[in-house]
């Protein structure tokens, strides 16, 4: 039997390789950047399966040069970067590595919503640059409380679920927007209370993003979504960063619309350096890092190999994105190993 070839599009934590190593021919992109658009196409060209990341753009061009390609694992939970119907019509499985980042996301989240609220960046810069020459002062550095105020919760999946949960603690009522809403009884064992889009924008001291990027969430906050905030609310994004407008985001911060951003993704990464997000005070920038901590991106690793593995073995992977693609070609049909 040929054994399956695999091309990683980086390199990536334990055990990922090893995995893979056991079954495949493996070939990574040792390269910090991310190959290009050319290079991805030759490298897939003969190979059964592609473990990529989000910033692999995978669509019809990269499919139609790897012609014997079964699986297309991506590292990370979000699929926007792959063409996922395209790939169902190709008899192609699309896989991901959802619930392992959950919380590392969900904490991160958190800290982006303290650090913003409470200008714990501003006041590490402000400590750095010898500003700081008074021993205490009454009305230096003043942040917005969090304890008792109202989180807005877009997108109620395994993140927003979790960010909800976190929410205790600090006494935090918490309000969520979903395309499914939960049962009643759902939601008052949980204390969580539905609102539409409008009304939870309008009611929110802290408005969190965790949607997936679709044709529907895309640019989902422009300016009349953020005409409808608080003066006073922050909003916090970890999902992606095309759900939100970056130009109707700017004009929002510079005027005065809301109180501050806390960001970890962005239309354009890495973020443009002429980009005006760059020199607002009132703003945390991430480099989308919300699930780096060792744990969760070791184990999505993982998950990433044991999805390529699973499906060259003919068996139903561990996070299948595309369900339909089992009626276009059968697991027997994919089976390598
Ligand atoms: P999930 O599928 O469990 O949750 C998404 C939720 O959004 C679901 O409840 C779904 O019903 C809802 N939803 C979908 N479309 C909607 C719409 N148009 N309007 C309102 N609600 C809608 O996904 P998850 O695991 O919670 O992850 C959410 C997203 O977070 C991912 O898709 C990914 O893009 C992003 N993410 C970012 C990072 C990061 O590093 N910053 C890490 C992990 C995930």
């Amino acid at each position: 039997m040929v054994k399956p070839r695999v091309y990683v599009t980086r390199m990536l934590p334990s055990p990922a390789l090893e995995i893979l190593k056991e079954y495949c021919e493996v070939e990574v992109n040792l390269r910090q950047e991310p190959p290009s658009k050319r290079e991805l196409i030759d490298r897939v060209k003969d190979k059964h399966a592609l473990l990529c990341l989000l910033t692999d753009s995978v669509d019809s061009e990269v499919m139609n040069a790897a012609s014997d390609l079964r699986v297309i694992s991506t590292y990370s939970v979000g699929y926007d970067h792959v063409d996922v119907e395209e790939a169902t019509r190709r008899g192609i499985y699309v896989t991901n590595t959802p619930g392992v980042l959950t919380d590392a996301v969900a904490d991160f989240t958190w800290a982006l919503l303290l650090g913003v609220a409470r200008r714990i960046v501003e006041a590490d810069r402000y400590v750095r640059s010898g500003e700081w020459k008074v021993a205490w002062s009454p009305t230096l550095l003043m942040g917005c409380s969090v304890y008792g105020k109202t989180i807005g919760i877009v997108g109620l999946g395994r993140i927003g679920m979790a960010v909800a949960e976190r929410a205790r603690g600090f006494n935090v009522r918490v309000l969520y927007y979903d395309v499914r809403r939960l049962p009643l009884e759902v939601e008052q064992r949980l204390n969580l209370e539905y609102r539409s889009l409008e009304e939870l924008l309008q009611e929110s001291d802290f408005v969190s993003l965790h949607v997936p990027l679709t044709k529907e969430t895309y640019h989902l906050i422009g300016e009349e979504e953020l005409r409808l905030m608080k003066k006073t609310a922050f909003l916090i994004n970890t999902s992606r960063g095309a759900i939100v407008d970056t130009r109707a985001l700017i004009k929002a911060l510079k005027e005065g619309w809301i109180a501050g951003a806390a960001l970890d993704v962005f239309e354009k990464e890495p973020i443009e350096e002429d980009n005006l997000l760059l020199k607002l005070p009132n703003v945390i920038l991430a480099p989308h890092i919300a699930s780096a901590t060792v744990e969760a991106r070791s184990k999505m690793a993982e998950i990433a190999a044991l999805n390529i593995i699973s499906v060259l073995k003919g068996e139903k992977p561990p996070h299948l994105v595309n369900l339909d693609v089992l009626n276009v070609k059968p697991l027997e049909e994919v089976k390598m190993i």
